[in-house]
């Protein structure tokens, strides 16, 4: 069997109704790996439910669980019934997010609060409550953060600090959690034409074909990511291919984190002074 196999495995992958998590979920199932999809659409639950069984699940290795996961009570219905479902827990993707464009000075309390929440807040409890079930399969976690957390790209600032802070709870969960063999990472996508990003220009066809060519130039390799290829950065890292990888933020970006021309690309094109 292939070091990348996760047969047998169970993964909850947040915000899998959608984009990086809906491709993170496919990837999974097509690996052997049990899934537990979650998001607020029921419609794209469903439909990621339906991408799984075509990769390859039956419909008993895969649960939806549809609700707000900024809310406690959310949180604990996926683990509880994830448990009661499969009776292990192996891996957690910590994908759901929010994209806050804006610069700093613009800020109001309420985005702060909102970025932090879902980017940063929501994976660490989540964490939480999933870390004594990792504990017995010797699992993984890996939060999804983002490119921009390292080039703090202006207009989306407040976004990249709240990924930022993401990739230190990896750090500081992978030192904690390690001695009882958790291993925690980071995945950092670049661009991906996915709702979170077209959602910013009202799903205008024109706009979205504008912001896809800009937004290309800002990554090394001059073009935009696939959700495909950042969910074999995630598949990767929940694998025993990656058994000695613990503490780490894959870069899976085109080279844009570093990439000189990345920083003043934003969408306007001008530093915010
Ligand atoms: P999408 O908008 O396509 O998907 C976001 C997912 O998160 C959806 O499944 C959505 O569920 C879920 N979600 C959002 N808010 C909540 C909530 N309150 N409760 C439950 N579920 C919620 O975005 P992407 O796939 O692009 O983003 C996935 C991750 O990748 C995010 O963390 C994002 O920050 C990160 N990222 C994305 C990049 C990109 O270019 N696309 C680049 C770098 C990082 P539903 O739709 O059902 O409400």
């Amino acid at each position: 069997m292939s070091s990348l196999s996760l047969k047998g495995r169970v993964a909850i992958i947040t915000g899998s109704s959608s984009g990086l998590g809906q491709a993170t979920a496919v990837l999974f199932a097509q690996r052997g790996c049990a899934v537990v999809v979650t998001g607020t659409n029921e419609k794209r639950l469903q439909e990621t439910l339906e991408k799984c069984q075509k990769a390859g699940l039956k419909r008993d290795q895969i649960l939806t669980v549809a609700g707000d996961i900024t809310i406690h009570k959310t949180r604990e219905e996926i683990v509880t019934r994830t448990f009661e479902t499969f009776q292990r827990i192996d891996i957690l993707v910590n994908n759901a997010g929010a994209l806050y464009t804006g610069f700093i000075k613009d800020l109001e309390e309420k985005d702060i609060d909102t970025t932090f929440n879902l980017n940063f807040k929501v994976p660490v409890l989540l964490s939480k409550l999933v870390f004594p079930y990792l504990k017995e399969t010797k699992g993984n976690i890996i939060n999804v953060s983002s490119c921009v957390s390292e080039s703090l790209t202006p207009e989306a600032t407040m976004y990249g600090i709240a990924k930022g802070t993401l990739d230190n709870f990896t750090k500081a969960a992978s030192n904690e959690w390690g001695p009882a063999g958790i291993r925690v990472n980071s995945v950092s996508p670049g661009a991906v034409m996915t709702p979170l990003v077209t959602s910013l220009v009202g799903n205008n066809q024109d706009m979205i074909k504008k912001m896809a060519e800009m937004q290309g130039k800002l990554h090394a390799l001059q073009r935009l990511g696939e959700p495909e290829e950042i969910a074999e950065g995630v598949a990767f890292l929940a694998s025993d291919a990656a058994s000695f990888v613990s503490g780490t933020v894959l870069f899976v970006d085109g080279g844009r984190h570093c990439f000189p021309g990345s920083v003043t690309g934003s969408k306007s094109g001008k530093s915010p002074f």
